[in-house]
């Protein structure tokens, strides 16, 4: 390696923009280990867990909908705001950010890169997850849809990112591991972009991520390099 390319961070914007859901805070296995306590209370077969987690879409379904749903098949008397609430706060205590992630966030961090997290989602329970997991330390700051008042893929919420960390968003990256809200955002705005395919193929034929990675530090360890 040349002298000079060990300091590449002067020459772009060192804005890494993030997703938290299945991207920096692992969120399939919190929902599947409420999903399977909520089931064993109502006296649900266990194996309706995966009926949950279709309901569920990795999160893609409002919340309120997966609550009526509940409600719906086990003919439930609890209310769906009880059924949210339990939701949320399952969620949230079931989280955990994973040590390698966290020094991951860090090494970048300490490589001049200002770390934003960009996420769709109920402002309470993000911000939740994002600072009793202690990910909150290793961020600029972050932004979430409910209280920004948009969603990704719109634009706007990426540039409210960038605006929150008084950055540019030109050069930035985004890494997530949603091909339509995350790598589509990324590519409306001509950011490059990692996706983490967890165990998916790419099949999106209008954009595609710069690079794929298998999970959150691989996707670091991609940006760092390049
Ligand atoms: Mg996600």
């Amino acid at each position: 390696m040349f002298a000079g390319d060990i300091v590449p961070y002067g020459a772009g914007v060192p804005l890494l923009l993030l997703d938290l859901d299945n991207t920096l805070l692992d969120r399939a296995g919190p929902f599947r280990a409420w999903g399977e306590d909520f089931l064993r209370e109502v006296g649900a077969p266990a194996e309706d867990i995966d009926w949950l987690l279709d309901v569920d879409a990795d999160g893609l379904t409002d919340r309120w909908d997966v609550a009526e749903a509940l409600r719906d098949r086990y003919g439930l008397r609890i209310s769906a705001i009880d059924i949210v609430e339990a939701l949320h706060d399952g969620i949230v205590a079931n989280t955990r950010l994973d040590p390698m992630v966290a020094c991951a966030l860090k090494i970048a961090g300490d490589a001049g890169w200002v770390p934003v997290v960009v996420t769709n989602g109920a402002e309470r329970q993000q911000e939740a997850k994002i600072r009793r997991t202690g990910l909150d330390q290793y961020l600029a700051d972050w932004v979430i849809s409910e209280e920004a008042g948009v969603s990704k893929p719109n634009p706007r919420i990426f540039a409210i990112g960038a605006g929150r960390a008084r950055m540019r968003l030109a050069g930035a990256w985004m890494i997530g591991d949603s091909p339509e809200a995350d790598i589509g955002g990324a590519n409306g705005l001509g950011l490059r972009s990692v996706w983490l395919h967890r165990g998916r193929r790419w099949t999106e034929q209008r954009y595609a991520p710069t690079y794929t990675a298998d999970g959150p530090i691989a996707a670091l360890a991609a940006v760092l390099s390049g």
